[in-house]
């Protein structure tokens, strides 16, 4: 019979390191920033906040995710909104075109402000003389020379309008409708010519939007961000940012809105249970859950993407229409408690802009239709 040995004594453990985290990391570090900040209903206070934690720098998918998922849990949907724009879109267009350790001049300047958080930076595409859906039609243009520009117009619905220090404004410098006609111009909202209307009685107070007018609006060359030409491209490239960066926040709604139904629906008393008893409440909340997970795997699908620009059409129409399933569902599921003040009837009603702002769902349905072909090969758009 063979020898019983004992087992050899166990080595001592080893710390398993820690998987690493960025979003996490992200978060809590937002969370830190937002523990010091008196005023979260104030966009231009919170911004400030992200910029001395250093927060506005260096951000990637995983950054924008912990960030927005951060704020999402302390601060309204219009706040969000403002800060969203600038880490997703303007402030990338911009630093596209910045070296910070070398250049000088405007562009490096408003960089650095918006980036330290000392001030707002605006994106204006939406026109007013065009469907915001039909960018190639926008009114706004800018006349060029050796040493200065012009720029005459107007945008809508443009968010931080408001407060910004500078707009970012997507003109036409050619008359031609060729995507090579646009360019970015950096604009000082304290320019001559330059006038700002508040969009009132929306239900995203604390996005500071707008209207912005242009009328004879003289800058030096050095204005100019990117070569003319590029204009477009740049937008459609940093568009599909903002999309993915909608969808990780819409992720993080729905995870606290559906945390919080299900609180209630285990608390709430109902034919002598509970109402998480009910099986017809529990399908209908796991319908819910099936919705928020689309929108996550929709984002990580749009992450390992070849073709950002076409899956950010497929993200943003599937994450406006389960967001909208999964508010419209917790808000009935919760009853008359939706209709109070700071309820969930009304942040659907604000979430309902995810079907428009940057990109109105039949746009991107019409997009899409445009790529079919290769939509229909197997993944096609994956690595
Ligand atoms: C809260 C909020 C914040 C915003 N912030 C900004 C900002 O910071 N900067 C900025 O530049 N813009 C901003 N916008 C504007 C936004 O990008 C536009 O509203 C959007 O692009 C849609 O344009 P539109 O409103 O002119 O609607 P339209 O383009 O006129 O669309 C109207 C309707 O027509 C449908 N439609 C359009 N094209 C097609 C098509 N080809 N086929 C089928 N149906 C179609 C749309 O789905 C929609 O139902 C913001 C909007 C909102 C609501």
């Amino acid at each position: 019979m063979p020898e019983l040995r004992t087992a050899p004594a166990a080595a001592p453990a080893q710390p398993v390191p820690a998987a690493p985290d960025p979003a996490g990391e992200v978060a809590a570090r937002t969370e830190a920033a937002l523990r010091g900040l008196a005023t979260p209903g104030d966009a231009q206070a919170l911004w400030r906040t992200l910029g001395d934690h250093g927060l506005l720098r260096d951000l990637g998918p995983d950054a924008l995710s912990g960030l927005l998922a951060t704020l999402d849990a302390h601060c309204t949907v219009g706040v969000v909104l403002s800060v969203c724009v600038q880490v997703a879109s303007a402030l990338p267009v911009l630093a596209e075109q910045v070296d910070v350790e070398r250049a000088d001049g405007p562009l490096r300047a408003a960089y650095l402000d918006a980036v330290s958080g000392r001030a707002t930076l605006a994106l204006a595409a939406t026109d007013r003389d065009g469907a915001g859906s039909d960018l190639m039609e926008l009114g706004t243009t800018v006349r060029l020379d050796d040493r200065s520009l012009v720029l005459d117009g107007g945008k809508r619905w443009i968010t931080n309008a408001r407060t910004a220090g500078h707009a970012l404004v997507l003109a036409r410098h050619r008359p031609q409708r060729h995507f090579t006609s646009f360019v970015w111009v950096l604009v000082p909202m304290d320019s001559p010519g330059v006038r700002v209307s508040p969009t009132r009685g929306t239900p995203l107070s604390g996005a500071g939007l707008g209207d912005l007018h242009f009328d004879q609006v003289r800058l030096d060359r050095s204005y100019l961000v990117g070569r003319p030409g590029r204009g477009m491209v740049s937008f459609a490239r940093h568009i599909a940012t903002e999309r993915y960066a909608g969808g990780v926040w819409a992720a993080a709604m729905c995870r606290r809105v559906l945390a919080d139904t299900h609180r209630r629906l285990v608390e709430r008393p109902l034919g002598g249970g509970r109402a998480w008893d009910n099986p017809a409440i529990r399908e209908r909340f796991a319908r819910c859950v099936v919705e928020a997970w689309r929108i996550g795997a929709a984002c990580d699908a749009h992450r390992g993407s070849t073709e950002p620009l076409v899956t950010s059409m497929l993200l943003k129409t599937s994450v406006a229409q389960s967001l909208d399933l999964v508010l419209g569902e917790c808000a009935a599921l919760v009853g008359a408690e939706a209709y109070a003040e700071g309820g969930l009837a009304q942040l659907r009603a604000a979430a309902g802009m995810f079907a428009t702002a940057g990109g109105a769902t039949g746009a991107m349905l019409a997009g899409i239709a445009e790529h079919v072909p290769g939509l229909l090969r197997s993944r096609p758009w994956s690595r």
